[in-house]
């Protein structure tokens, strides 16, 4: 007998019949004489809905409310999922996040998990039952409800499956693994069978949005094995693990981000401690700086330039031009039509040229690059957001033909 962690997403839950359809997936995993914990999200885009009923009433609502209103979604669906299962004739119990022993940290709206005591969960498993927990929520030191943060569900999952030693912890969603781009744009984008931790990590951060990259964090450090699949389908999906057998490929996938904007700062003295100045205005105000270029200086003058989340950058240029002067800039410029385009994959370690690879298949496409930076299994670009779809393409082809 195994013990089986499932997550399911909004979609997977949306409407009756799709939770129907989760209590089967369920309640066959329980038949085969498993023990199942699952987790689930809100139905479909509730959590918006409850943001927006929020925004409606009162924008600067504090965050210990925001917690106790988003958090509501998913008690819905806890006790849906479970009368679905009920119907088919199984024993369920469904949780809210601090019955099931969630302590998290007290920061509103972006919680960390501190702990989870599962001896509520145990007790439930022991009588036979499906236990159902509430993802996305705990409680805090102070007895409030927290929520994890947008996407936290993914979380919720993989510290059950951490804290519980589970055999295997499968994510359901609405599409069928992790693919080398986005499908329904890249034609010949295709489902990978396994993909690292740190692959994993490098795409999720980049907007591949399959899981939430804080579980893909907490599932290597855990090392708790995460199977993706769908939910609608029911096909095998992709492992994530510690090391895969996939040695031979080059990369791993493609994604495009386009929450980006590129700043620039010109024409500032060509002095020691100029960066460290700009950025800590920008650290100060917990605006996060991605790819950095510098020019080399000539005439005693040089230019900086960077990118932020596009939500951010009005932000950060205010911020910069407040301190124009002192900084000794000339100007500082913005675009926000810009897109990073990124290869992932261990091969990268072992393998010469592949970065040479992806520029030229930009170059054949004839797509200009703004900013290049590289880490030692990810390649990003910076180009024109209209370039993005036939960039993705064009690299894609490249490495997967
Ligand atoms: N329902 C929450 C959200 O939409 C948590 C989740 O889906 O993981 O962000
Ligand atoms: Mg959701």
């Amino acid at each position: 007998m195994s013990l089986i962690v499932q997550k399911f997403g909004g979609t997977s839950v949306a409407d009756a019949q799709r939770v129907m359809n989760v209590a089967k997936i369920v309640t066959d995993t329980f038949a085969k004489g498993n023990d199942v914990v699952v987790v689930v999200s809100a139905q479909g885009d509730f959590t918006d809905v409850l943001e927006e009923k929020a925004k409606e009433i009162n924008p600067n609502a504090s965050r210990r409310e925001k917690d106790m209103l988003l958090s509501a979604g998913e008690q819905i669906s806890i006790s849906l999922l479970a009368m679905a299962i009920e119907k088919l004739g199984y024993h369920a119990v469904s949780l809210l996040g601090w019955q099931a022993g969630f302590e998290t940290s007290s920061s509103h709206t972006s919680a960390r998990i501190r702990k989870i005591d599962p001896s509520r969960i145990k007790s439930a498993l022991d009588k036979k039952n499906i236990v159902i927990v509430a993802g996305f929520q705990g409680l805090s030191r102070y007895g409030d409800i927290t929520t994890l943060g947008r996407g936290g569900s993914d979380t919720s999952a993989v510290a059950i499956a951490a804290a519980m030693h589970a055999d295997l912890c499968q994510i359901y969603t609405d599409v069928e693994g992790v693919f080398t781009a986005d499908p329904r744009k890249v034609k010949g984008a295709y489902k990978l069978d396994e993909i690292s931790y740190d692959e994993m990590l490098e795409l999720a951060t980049l907007g591949a949005q399959v899981l939430n990259n804080r579980s893909v964090e907490m599932a290597k450090k855990y090392n708790i094995e995460l199977e993706v699949l769908s939910s609608l389908t029911r096909a095998p999906g992709t492992i994530v693990k510690e090391k895969t057998k996939m040695e031979k490929m080059l990369i791993s996938g493609v994604a495009k981000d386009t929450d980006v904007a590129r700043i620039s700062v010109m024409g500032v003295p060509n002095n020691p401690g100029l960066a460290f100045k700009m950025f800590s205005k920008l650290s100060k105000k917990d605006i996060n700086v991605d790819i950095i270029l510098q020019s080399i200086g000539h005439d005693g003058k040089k230019d900086i330039s960077f990118t932020v989340a596009k939500s951010r950058g009005q932000e950060a240029v205010d911020a910069l031009k407040d301190y124009m002067d002192s900084l000794g800039a000339k100007e500082v410029l913005y675009d926000d039509n810009v897109a990073k385009i990124s290869i992932v994959g261990a091969g990268m370690e072992s393998h010469a040229g592949v970065a040479t690879k992806m520029f030229e298949a930009l170059y054949d496409a004839q797509i200009n690059i703004q900013m290049i930076s590289t880490s030692e299994i990810k390649v990003s670009v910076l180009i024109d957001a209209r370039d993005a779809d036939k960039a993705v393409e064009a690299i894609h082809d490249k490495f997967f033909d």
